[in-house]
């Protein structure tokens, strides 16, 4: 068997910063502004800590600003809603990022929701999914746009093709299904209810693995010259598939760490970038 071709997200998202800093210069030589992406992070979860100073360090590698808000951890729904409100009126800020997830008195999907659509980089809005859904995407949801992203980079054909998704999450799973059906692949959605899992996931040409279950999907579980796609990401650097013993069997993978992730935060930023172009009219 050949050797398996690796989706390098991290060399991708490299290759894309490149670009992001060229439309960065001339969104500010066109209207003088910088693009501003606000992260909001409510509560001192140490790995969400971590993801929203990487978000902060990736928005100056490609020349963006970023507004940090920190809320405390017994922050309620309405007094986020009222931080995101202020955001959105912000004419400096284009993107917002509401850091998932949030403390559990807060009710998330509302939050979410309360996001001008014009500024949902990370995708999160029922706005912005019915969008995509309806094949209208304005900003996509940030790791499955990155996945898509990463597959066509490495001319992956995804029409025709029968793809199976292990998850379903509002942020994963389900756009990920979605976008995927878009583009003409036939799509099945695994869950924690789904029977037999094993078999269907047999039946993949594209696996999408996002279930937050460290090594959960087995290499006997693989169809041959597959492509396996692992957004997994547990403690330790963990992929959600037994990668290790996968890999050798197919076509091409997504590795962990180093695959999905870097595709994801370069997603957001990029979406800032066409948020910002998209107030200016820039194209
Ligand atoms: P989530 O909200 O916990 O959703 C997990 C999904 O997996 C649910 O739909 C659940 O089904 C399904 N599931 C759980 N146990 C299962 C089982 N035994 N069999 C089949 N399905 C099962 O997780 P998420 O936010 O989508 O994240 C999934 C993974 O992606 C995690 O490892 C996370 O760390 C990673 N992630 C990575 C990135 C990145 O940038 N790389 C971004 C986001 C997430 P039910 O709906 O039936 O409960």
């Amino acid at each position: 068997m050949n050797k398996p071709i690796v989706l390098d997200g991290s060399l991708y998202a490299k290759e894309i910063n490149e670009t992001l800093k060229e439309r960065v210069n001339r969104i500010r030589e066109i209207s003088g502004a910088v693009p501003i992406l606000a992260t909001i992070l409510v509560g001192d979860d140490p790995a969400s800590v971590t993801y929203v100073r990487m978000k902060a360090s990736d928005c100056i590698k490609a020349g963006l600003e970023s507004l940090k808000i920190e809320l405390p951890g017994d922050t309620t729904t309405d007094q986020l809603i009222k931080e995101i409100e202020k955001l959105n009126k912000n004419e400096n800020v284009h993107g917002i990022l509401l850091q998932h997830p949030v403390p559990k008195q807060i009710n998330e999907t509302k939050c979410f929701n309360a996001i001008d659509y014009r500024k949902d980089v990370d995708g999160v809005t029922f706005t912005s999914f019915a969008m995509m859904a309806m094949n209208q995407m304005l900003f996509g949801s940030a790791t499955p746009l990155g996945i898509i992203r990463l597959l066509d980079r490495y001319k992956i054909q995804i029409q025709g093709k029968e793809a199976v998704v292990v998850g379903r999450s509002p942020i994963l799973g389900k756009p990920m299904a979605m976008m995927l059906l878009n583009r003409n692949a036939t799509v099945t959605i695994c869950h924690s209810k789904t029977l037999d899992i094993k078999e269907v996931v047999k039946r993949a040409d594209i696996v999408v693995a996002a279930v937050g279950i460290p090594k959960f999907i087995k290499a006997d579980w693989i169809k041959d010259n597959s492509i396996v796609v692992d957004a997994g990401y547990n403690k330790g650097n963990i992929g959600d598939t037994d990668m290790e013993n996968i890999k050798d069997k197919v076509y091409a993978y997504s590795p962990v760490p180093g695959g999905v992730g870097p595709m994801t935060r370069i997603t957001l930023i990029e979406q800032t970038v066409m948020a910002a172009e998209i107030k200016f009219g820039i194209n």
